[in-house]
């Protein structure tokens, strides 16, 4: 459970939190505030498909090396979401 930066309460699950994005906010389930991730995320979603893509280029990947690639960069990229990107209160 994450806590709330409004309340200080464990409030989000962590697949609550996945469903966060910089432009889709949801409500603490304690004190109905809107939370949000910060604006520089909607980079971050990205920036790993693209490392993979480029190495996959760069260093003339088979397609199934590329697919597992993609997974541990997906399984990567949920693990620094959840753990490192900040909750925010909306700003209205
Ligand atoms: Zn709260």
């Amino acid at each position: 459970m994450l806590k709330c930066p409004n309340c200080h309460n464990k409030t989000i699950t962590n697949f609550t939190k996945l469903k966060v994005g910089p432009v889709h906010s949801i409500k603490c389930p304690n004190c109905k505030e809107d939370l949000t991730v910060p604006m520089i995320t909607a980079l971050y979603n990205f920036i790993h498909y693209f490392i993979v893509i480029f190495c996959s280029v760069r260093f003339n990947m088979s397609i199934s090396i590329l697919l597992l690639f993609c997974l541990i960069a997906t399984l990567v990229h949920i693990f620094i979401y959840i753990k490192f990107i900040p909750l925010t209160l909306e700003e209205n």
